[in-house]
């Protein structure tokens, strides 16, 4: 319809170009291209009532965006180009491990989401709820597993990718598992219990020759790639320090996240890893020395088996400073602040799944200046696996590898062990951020 109704352009414009063509024509000029003729040919349908398509530039490759007849002025904010959606039969398959909070709620939404991405197997313990969920889905019966024929997956072709979104005591066996049913892995943070458990399960996947993607995705999201890219270009001169909070309330005393073999611990892993990740992935350099409290509320029952409050310093070699703090037990909240040499950038609800705000200051004469920078939002879940599967259609390593999560748990590893003991503790065997970080997303 669309090419008998106008023929495509032949040659990428730019907006500007694109503009200029059809100011042009419309003026009454009949230009070289197929454009210029039918907005002529059909007065670009102003006076008669009739659908038709307006020019577009419409490119044969899928992966490039159709560019539409612009209509706003530089005035105001442009529209991001059009999505590039692959088509289904094109996209990696991925199989959901866990239908829990996590998965129900932002994963199998954030599927239908995806360009490069396509949800083709469910593995849950409960048979009515993985049921319901494929009906929801559109998922055959033969691509449901139990957690006891888990491995059985090795033989569906239509899965690529297994995600594994369990608790994080089960993370290590599922990812082993799966990475020797011949599949890339897709692992929710934190990656494990212990770094020990994160060496095994990168082992397991390299010997299986399958990718391994920790599911770390802020590094997939505008506002806080923003910031990075400011620290980057020094807008604000050198980062001097960092003050990043992440916390919640919890009331389930059942959850598994209150239990220590399933959790790993309590506040660091699930939420203040958020401020520990994101602070390295902006300043873009790994700690050298951290120096950690801990408190948990004296016969709250919550706090039995892991810790409520971890507040803790890391010192990067440049000289910045991070002052970060989690709890358990408090009202959300969720922000971090880069304070540099001539002005500061700040996020709030930073690691949220949605509502980031970026404000930055600075001072401009007799003025200070406090700016937000409006940023379009996009999907963190879709976003991070559409990368993942770029990753597997073009043999690349993910931005966020296994060795990511190992990092984490290694410093965590050296705060729990400071708060423990009342003095810095150095970190060792800690690799440079550039020997192992696979390919900047295309975003
Ligand atoms: P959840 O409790 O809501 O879901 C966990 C799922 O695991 C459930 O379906 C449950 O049935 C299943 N399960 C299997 N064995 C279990 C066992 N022994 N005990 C308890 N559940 C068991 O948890 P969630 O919030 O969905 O978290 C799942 C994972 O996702 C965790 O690793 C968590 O850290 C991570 N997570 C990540 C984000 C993010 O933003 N990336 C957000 C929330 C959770």
């Amino acid at each position: 319809m669309e090419s008998s109704d106008h023929p495509p352009v032949k040659s990428r414009l730019s907006r500007k170009e694109f503009l200029n063509l059809t100011g042009k024509s419309l003026a009454g000029a009949a230009g070289t291209f197929a454009l210029g003729a039918v907005i002529s040919n059909n007065a670009y349908g102003q006076d008669r009532k009739v659908a038709l398509s307006p020019p577009a530039e419409i490119p044969a490759d899928v992966e490039e965006p159709i560019v539409l007849e612009p209509w706003k002025s530089d005035a105001d904010q442009q529209s991001a180009p059009t999505p590039t959606p692959l088509p289904p039969s094109r996209r990696i398959g991925y199989a959901v491990v866990g239908l829990g909070h996590l998965a129900l709620e932002e994963i199998l939404p954030a599927l239908s989401n995806c360009k490069k991405s396509k949800l083709t197997a469910l593995v849950s313990g409960s048979p009515e709820k993985l049921k319901k969920v494929a009906a929801q889905y559109g998922i055959a019966p033969e691509n449901c597993y139990s957690y006891q024929t888990y491995d059985q997956i090795k033989n569906n072709k239509e899965v690529d990718v297994i995600y594994i979104v369990l608790p994080n005591g089960l993370h290590k066996e599922y990812v082993i598992r799966g990475a020797q049913a011949g599949k890339h892995i897709l692992c929710e943070k934190p990656m494990a219990n212990t770094a020990a458990e994160c060496r095994d399960m990168l082992s397991a996947c390299s010997k299986a020759g399958v990718k391994l993607m920790v599911a770390y995705r802020i590094h997939y999201q505008p506002h806080n790639r923003k910031l990075r890219e400011m620290i980057q270009k020094k807008e604000f001169g050198v980062a001097k320090f960092v003050e990043a909070h992440n916390s919640q309330s919890t009331a389930n005393v059942n959850h598994w996240r209150h239990k220590k073999a399933l959790a790993g611990g309590g506040a660091l892993p699930d939420i203040g890893l958020y401020c520990l990740n994101t602070t390295r992935f902006v300043l873009g350099e790994e700690p050298v020395e951290v120096f950690a409290y801990q408190y948990s509320t004296p016969g709250n029952p919550l706090f039995k088996e892991i810790e409520e409050l971890v507040s803790w310093q890391m010192r990067f070699p440049s000289g910045v400073i991070a002052n970060c703090a989690t709890d358990y037990d408090v009202h959300e909240s969720r922000r971090y602040r880069v304070n540099c040499k001539t002005g500061w950038m700040n996020i709030d609800q930073a690691y949220a799944y949605k509502g980031q705000k970026l404000t930055t200051s600075k001072a401009d004469g007799l003025m200070k200046r406090t700016e937000e920078i409006g940023l379009a939002e996009n999907n963190q879940f879709a976003a991070e696996m559409d990368h993942f599967s770029d990753c597997i259609l073009n043999n690349k390593k993910p931005f966020t590898p296994g060795e990511e999560g190992l990092q984490d748990h290694i410093i965590m590893e050296a705060i729990y062990q400071s708060a423990r003991e009342g003095k810095p503790v150095k970190i060792n065997g800690i690799a440079a951020t550039n020997t192992w970080k696979g390919q900047e997303p295309e975003m």
